[in-house]
């Protein structure tokens, strides 16, 4: 897999901020990212473990995990529940809206500008609040053909 300047330069900050929040970047980290990163869409942990088993055959299915938790606290990975799926995993961009299927779980970014209703829903209530949510559920083309 050839890794380029871009791939080089993210995985420096990966290193930084896994720095400043005290852990130590071991190769399983690094791979467990690139594993979700690589993946298309959003990956559960199970499709990161298949992707991550290909850089490192002997990665355990435990060590993913670990490793996805620790991502998530540093920041560098998003965890998604949505609707009745399992969890989903996200490498950190822009925050984006879903699509979710109520059918089988299937997510899709939506690309429509974000609307921050933060500042509006503090003014109208006693609460400090640090994030909001919004997801959009229906049934994906393939749940719509095949009920
Ligand atoms: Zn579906
Ligand atoms: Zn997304």
């Amino acid at each position: 897999m050839a890794i380029s300047k871009k791939n080089n330069d993210d995985c420096d900050l990966a290193r930084h901020r896994l720095a400043r929040s005290g852990h130590r970047v071991t190769r399983q980290k690094q791979i467990v990212l690139e594993a979700v990163r690589s993946a298309p869409g959003h990956p559960d942990a199970h499709a990161v473990y298949t992707r991550a088993r290909r850089l490192l055959p002997n990665i355990s299915l435990g060590t993913v995990y670990r490793n996805l938790g620790l991502l998530r606290d540093a920041g560098l990975i998003r965890e998604l529940q949505l609707g009745k799926s399992h969890r989903c995993f996200e490498a950190v961009r822009e925050p984006h809206y879903h699509v979710v299927c109520r059918s089988c779980g299937r997510i899709e970014d939506l690309p429509i500008p974000r609307l921050n209703l933060i500042s509006k829903a503090q003014r109208l209530t006693d609460f400090e609040i640090g994030e909001q949510h919004l997801e959009f559920y229906g049934l994906c083309p393939n749940c719509r053909t095949h009920p």
